[in-house]
Parts: C-alpha cells; sequence; structure tokens
C-alpha cells in the first residue's frame, strides 16, 4: 500500500498522566489526532520522548553500534530545512564552538553579530564539524511532500556538500531506514526512526556536540526534541537554534501578553520590534573552516563518511519518484543553490520590486520574486531576505519605496503563520483555526474534487492555476487564493482535502504557509472576515489576467478565444462553437454556489 494512502499510523502521545503512549492516529495530521480546537494557549512546545524512553531507545541502538576507544571527538550538525552555509546559527555555532568555554545553548542572541563576518581560520581548539542531512522518505511521504520537493531537496544537498567542501566539511547524506526505528517500537514509519539514525551516526563519527536549527511543527517539535533525549541520554551535548524566523515565535505580543490573531496588528507590534531590536541586521556570521584534512582519508571516520557521502539524484522506490518531464521543466524555473537564491532576489530587488505593488497580482507576468522554494527548503532564510530588501530601501521598513515596503509586509505574513502555529498548535492537528467551523458541511463530492484537480472546472482562471500547479509544482499567489476559495465555497469541500493536494505538489510545500492560506481561504483561519468572503472566479479572472494571456498559456483548448469569450467561454460562445473547445461546462453556477455555501456556513454556525 503506498505511503501516502496509509490511514492509520501510531504516535508517540501523552495522556493526560503525562504518560508517554503508543496510540493509533491518522497519518495525514501533522501532529496527531486531537478532539477539539484550543483557541489560545501559551507558546510551548509538544512533548518528546521522555528520557526514559530516550534511554530504552538508545540501549537498543548501542547493540549495534560500538565506538572505539579514544576517538577524535567531533560536532556534528544536522540539517533540515536549512540548506545553506550562510546565515545559518547550527552550523555557524559548531564551527565557532570550543569545548569547555563559553555556553551557546541558549540561543543566537549571544552570539549573532551584525553584519557578514568574514571566513577566518579555525582555531586550534575547534573540534572538526561534520554535517548530516537524513534521507526520511517515510517521513517525508506522511507529510504530504511534493516528489518535485523532494527532487529540489536533493538538488540543494549537492550543493550543499560543494559548499560545505569549500570549508573542508564533509555532508553525511544518511538515509533512514525502517530499521532505524528500534525493534520494540511497532510502527516503522514513526518519526523514532530520525532520531535513532542521528545517535547512530553521533556515534560512529565521535560527536560529542551536536547542533540543529529547530523546527515548529508538532511532529518536527517531538522529532527534535526526541533527538535531543536520545543524544542526552547518550552522553552527548546537544545545542539548538532558531533560524526560521526573524522575530522568535511568541515574541510577538499585545501589551496585555497576549499572542496576535490578526496579520494587520501584528505586523505593527512586529515592525516595531525588529526596528527597534534592529533583528533586520543580525545575520549570523559566516562559518568557520575546519582544518584541512581533519576528516580526510586517514581519519578514523573516514570510511564512514566515504559509505555515505553520495547525494542521490532520485529516491528509491515509487512513493516520492519525480516525473521525468516535470524535472527538467523544475530544474529550469528553479535551479539549486544558494547563490541562486541570492541572485534571484537581488534581481527582484533591483528590477522588479518597484512594479510589486501594481504587478504582484497579474497572474502572467513576473511580479512576484519566486523565491518560495527556496525560503521553504531554508536555502534562503527571511531574515537575508528581509536585511537586503531594507537595505534596499536605504534601511526603510515601511515608507520609502512602495513596492519594497509591501514585499516585506508579505514576508511578514510568512513570519505570522509561523507564529501563529507555534502558538495555536491544533492547526497542525487538522483542525480549524476557529473552532466554530468544524461543522461546516461539506459536499466532499468525489467527481468535482476530481474535476478541480485536474483543472476541468470549466472556470478557465481555476483551471489554468490547477494546471500550473500540476505542470511546475507552483502557482501564483493570486491563483493560489483564486483555486482555494472555489473548491471550499463554489465546490463545498473541505479544505483539508485542498490543503494535501497542494502540499503533494507545491516544490514550495510549507505547512504554516499551506495550512494558512488554506485556512484563510476556508475562513476558518485568521481572515478576520467571515464567511462570506467569496471570490466571484469571473471577476478575479478578468482583474488577474486582464488579456488572458496566463489562461491561453495553461488552458490550450482556450487559446484562440479573447475578451470575456476567453474569461466565461461557456456563457460568451453559441453553443455549437462553445461544443466544439473540447472544454468542460461549469461544473456549477456561480450564484447558486454563493448562496449554497451561504446557507452551509450559516447553518454550521448556528446563524439561520
Ligand atoms: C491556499 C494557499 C496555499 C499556499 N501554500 C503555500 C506553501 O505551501 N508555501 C509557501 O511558501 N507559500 C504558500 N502560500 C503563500 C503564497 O501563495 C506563496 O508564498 C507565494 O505565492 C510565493 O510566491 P513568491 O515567492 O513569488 O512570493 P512573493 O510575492 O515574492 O513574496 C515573497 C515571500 O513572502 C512569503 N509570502 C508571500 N505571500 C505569502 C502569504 N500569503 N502567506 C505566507 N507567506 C507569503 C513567501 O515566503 C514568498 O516567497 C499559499 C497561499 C495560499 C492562498
Amino acid at each position: 500500500m503506498p505511503l501516502q494512502k496509509r490511514k492509520a499510523e501510531l504516535a508517540i502521545c501523552e495522556t493526560a498522566g503525562g504518560e508517554e503512549v503508543v496510540k493509533k492516529v491518522r497519518a495525514d495530521m501533522r501532529g496527531g489526532a486531537e478532539a477539539g480546537g484550543r483557541e489560545e494557549q501559551a507558546v510551548e512546545e509538544p512533548v518528546g520522548l521522555s528520557h526514559a524512553a530516550a534511554d530504552a531507545l538508545s540501549a537498543a541502538t548501542s547493540a549495534t553500534v560500538e565506538e572505539p576507544t579514544m576517538p577524535q571527538p567531533t560536532c556534528l550538525v544536522w540539517f533540515k530545512s536549512d540548506l545553506r552555509v550562510r546565515d545559518n546559527p547550527a552550523l555557524y555555532a559548531a564551527t565557532t564552538f570550543e569545548p569547555g568555554t563559553a555556553n551557546i545553548n541558549s540561543g543566537m542572541k549571544q552570539i549573532r553579530v551584525g553584519g557578514s563576518a568574514t571566513t577566518a581560520a579555525a582555531s586550534a581548539s575547534n573540534l572538526p564539524v561534520i554535517a548530516l542531512f537524513l534521507i526520511n522518505v517515510a517521513e517525508w511521504a506522511l507529510h504530504d511532500m511534493a516528489p518535485l520537493r523532494a527532487d529540489f531537496i536533493l538538488r540543494n544537498l549537492e550543493c550543499l556538500k560543494h559548499e560545505l567542501a569549500q570549508l573542508h566539511i564533509p555532508l553525511i547524506v544518511r538515509v533512514v531506514e525502517p530499521d532505524d526505528a528500534a525493534n520494540h517500537i511497532e510502527d516503522r514509519h514513526h518519526p523514532v526512526a530520525a532520531p535513532t539514525a542521528v545517535l547512530e551516526v553521533a556515534r560512529r563519527v565521535h560527536a560529542r556536540h551536536v547542533f540543529f536549527n529547530r523546527e515548529f511543527e508538532v511532529d518536527e517539535t517531538r522529532r527534535d526534541k526526541a533527538t535531543q533525549h536520545m543524544l542526552e541520554a547518550d552522553g552527548r551535548t546537544v545545542h539548538t537554534f532558531q533560524d526560521q524566523c526573524v522575530m522568535d515565535p511568541g515574541s510577538v505580543r499585545t501589551k496585555e501578553g497576549k499572542v496576535y490573531k490578526v496579520y494587520s496588528m501584528f505586523r505593527t507590534t512586529w515592525i516595531t520590534h525588529v526596528v527597534r531590536d534592529r533583528m533586520w541586521d543580525k545575520l549570523t556570521p559566516d562559518p568557520r573552516p575546519n582544518p584541512k584534512g581533519a576528516c580526510g582519508a586517514g581519519s578514523a571516520v573516514a570510511a564512514y563518511l566515504a559509505r555515505w557521502s553520495e547525494v542521490p539524484t532520485q529516491l528509491a522506490g515509487d512513493v516520492l519518484r519525480v516525473d521525468p518531464a516535470q524535472a527538467i521543466l523544475a530544474r529550469t524555473h528553479f535551479p539549486a543553490g544558494e547563490a541562486e537564491a541570492h541572485a534571484r532576489l537581488a534581481t527582484f530587488l533591483a528590477d522588479r520590486s518597484p512594479m510589486y505593488t501594481t504587478h504582484r497580482d497579474l497572474v502572467a507576468q513576473a511580479g512576484t520574486s519566486s523565491l518560495s522554494p527556496y525560503l521553504s527548503s531554508g536555502i534562503l532564510t527571511t531574515r537575508q531576505a528581509l536585511h537586503a530588501a531594507m537595505r534596499a530601501n536605504n534601511g526603510r521598513i515601511e515608507g520609502g519605496s512602495a513596492g519594497l515596503a509591501k514585499w516585506i509586509s508579505e514576508l511578514v505574513w510568512r513570519e505570522f503563520y509561523r507564529h501563529i502555529l507555534v502558538a495555536f498548535p491544533h492547526v497542525c492537528k487538522h483542525q480549524p483555526f476557529k473552532p466554530e467551523y468544524k461543522n461546516v458541511p461539506w459536499l466532499n463530492d468525489p467527481l468535482a474534487f476530481d474535476a478541480w484537480t485536474r483543472g476541468r472546472t470549466g472556470y478557465p482562471i481555476v483551471d489554468a492555476g490547477m494546471r500550473q500547479l500540476n505542470t511546475l509544482g507552483w502557482m501564483h499567489n493570486r491563483c493560489r487564493m483564486i483555486t482555494a476559495m472555489f473548491l471550499t465555497k463554489h465546490l463545498l469541500h473541505d479544505w483539508r482535502r485542498g490543503e494535501h493536494y497542494f502540499m503533494q505538489h507545491l516544490i514550495d510545500g510549507d505547512f504554516a504557509n499551506n495550512n494558512g492560506g488554506w485556512q484563510w481561504s476556508a475562513s476558518s483561519g485568521v481572515d478576520p472576515q467571515p464567511y462570506f468572503r467569496i471570490f466571484n472566479p469571473l471577476l478575479q479572472s478578468q482583474k488577474c489576467d486582464p488579456d488572458g494571456t496566463y489562461i491561453r498559456h495553461w488552458v490550450p483548448e482556450l487559446t484562440h478565444l479573447h475578451g470575456k469569450a476567453l474569461h466565461n467561454p461557456h456563457a460568451e460562445l453559441p453553443a455549437a462553437e462553445f461544443a466544439r473547445l473540447g472544454y468542460p461546462t461549469p461544473i456549477v453556477d456561480h450564484k447558486f454556489a454563493r448562496q449554497r455555501c451561504l446557507k452551509a456556513f450559516k447553518t454550521a454556525l448556528g446563524k439561520m
């Protein structure tokens, strides 16, 4: 059975008494099931493995991996969604770590300095640094990763390996096998496989200190905590860092200390903090190189490094196999590497940002940065993007260039959704942000869903968007909103199905942004406007693709049409001419769908 189709999985959950148990949950939930949504709660990290459980797993692993005596200790950096060398707190901390001196585990604030430091020679007291990346197909598939995104990660890993080699830092690309989950854990795909693999690598390379940047989703937090506990139970120190946000999640609050639920107010306070603390200027210095030959041919770990040094060009098995034609297209549109990300950023800021306010919603134009795949996989940080944009705007975060200020405010959406995810982890658990929206009577018509996925709804702008997604693994933001709202409001289909479909196809798939975007579109999210925001797809089409270039490109059946007929061929063309197009009649009438939607939402909210 393909992994993506698995409906039941096991997860370690905490009981009311704090005891951890293995429990069945749905596989397609990011972080396990929950009976109901919590509206607001203190920012706290979900439970990982207890020390006792970690000890047990650690003991199970030690049966197979023995460390030789008196090895040269090393530092291990575990890369995840931070596939870059620059502005990487975990990597920098490892390369500057001097055992027995400063305690850097409390976070970047102690070691961040302004600007970009030059690469210095490693101090004699530094330990050699080894990098690790885990290819965990089971975990990726459980989280609906798109094959194109997996391909993008592999391509970027190759670039990372090259960048690290310049610093004489070897990269271990360790494939996580089901056997990495200790035998007494029944579920071979549970995230415990990753901690066990990290521990095994740490032992093999004699890593006394392990460094990594944290991730925020519930499963990922559990995995990171389990890893930390296992490593510590094994006598290793662990140093973790926050690299995903400019402002730490939980640090932007109202005067009363509450978490913001509305973007505009979050943005105002976020800007105040960023300017006051000059957060935009606090890039992590560049990492230092290893002493030459530290992990070279003669070293004790050389054989192990050689065994795991290859970056595969494709993954084993069928689960995340990428279509070759799609892969070629994606490689053209989204070449890999930090250098590419920075070049894109520079070109966008210099050439296109001045038109951002006027062009960002024109779907046929390259009016946006198309940096999302690089931000989602951590090839570029939000901090770097903000830093560059503010420099281009003469140090201003607001005012100055309207295009730059608007673009910065889009970066703030990215921050906002991460802060929301940490403060309201129920959004990771398949729950609406606003609990009152959980009773919408979705129709969930499988034929309608199928038509939507294939771009055969009879609404050209919706179909063009879906075909762009299916072909490129990327869709313009305006079309993401139009297609998402069409599925949830016009077809009354549960937003979670659309959320999964997007995730399974997006090269920039990012849980916080995707969940935020879908919940916003379905009105169950942070949008202060309630359910009656329903886009008219025909008006949207005329506004965002006025001359029809986008539709003509993605819906070739309509290539020869112009004007209103292109946006609404069924209504505008004579019946015989429409029939010759081979294009579907609209799947639902807009006015009818709108009324049906309003009724359904009112019923769910008890407003009828
Ligand atoms: C239903 C839906 C699903 C989405 N799924 C994803 C997803 O999986 N991954 C993803 O990165 N974005 C997602 N977005 C947000 C947005 O559509 C993309 O970030 C944007 O289209 C990327 O294009 P760009 O890099 O050219 O953006 P630009 O306009 O150049 O913006 C720069 C960056 O700001 C951030 N950003 C811009 N708009 C948003 C937004 N609305 N919410 C959060 N961050 C934003 C992105 O990181 C983006 O790369 C989704 C939006 C919707 C409505």
